[in-house]
């Protein structure tokens, strides 16, 4: 039995614990290939195509736990819109300037985004410190069982590069509709 083998969960064989190194691997060689079919999933008839996503959305999610991940937290930010921010600072007992000025700047966008990654209110076990007042945008990420998937297969391809999730649905996609 190799190592890999011993990380392998039996039924899905995804990774019990991510391997983020190897995404990052695999995720940049297929890169144009994604990039490319999911372009070509923008033709699609859209309600097809979210039946896809959602179902994949769902089993992917099944088997992967974002808590041995995280790797959205990690390496992007999630915008925060003002009621966002309201939220956030009320949990944390700041204004909203405050949190603001300690945590947030402006992107080239002009929404206000993370000044650092990875996210300050990630924790060493994944976990995050603001979990019920976290933006609605991680709440959602990575947005793959949402409605009008077809508008976002640009997104979808930047964040095959991001989640191992979104990659792997993409894969399962492929294999689909070949
Ligand atoms: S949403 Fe994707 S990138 Fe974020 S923790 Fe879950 S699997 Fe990882
Ligand atoms: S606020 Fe929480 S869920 Fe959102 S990026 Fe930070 S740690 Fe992750």
């Amino acid at each position: 039995m190799d190592d890999n083998e011993n990380l392998t969960n039996p039924v899905s064989k995804l990774p019990l614990a991510m391997d983020l190194e190897r995404f990052r691997e695999k995720s940049t060689n297929r890169a144009k290939e994604n990039k490319k079919f999911l372009s070509t999933l923008k033709k699609k008839n859209p309600r097809k195509l979210d039946e896809e996503f959602h179902q994949v959305h769902k089993d992917v999610f099944k088997e992967i736990d974002c808590l041995t991940c995280a790797n959205c937290c990690k390496t992007t930010s999630p915008i925060f819109y003002q009621v966002d921010i309201e939220r956030i600072s009320k949990a944390l007992r700041l204004k909203p300037g405050d949190f603001i000025e300690q945590y947030l700047h402006v992107d080239e966008d002009k929404d206000y985004v993370l000044k650092t990654s990875p996210c300050p209110f990630l924790d060493g076990d994944n976990y995050c410190k603001v979990y019920e007042s976290r933006p609605k945008a991680c709440r959602e990420y990575p947005h793959t069982d949402r409605k009008k998937m077809v508008q976002i297969m640009d997104l979808t391809y930047k964040n095959t590069l991001v989640c191992p999730a979104v990659f792997e649905m993409v894969e399962r996609i492929k294999k689909l509709i070949g």
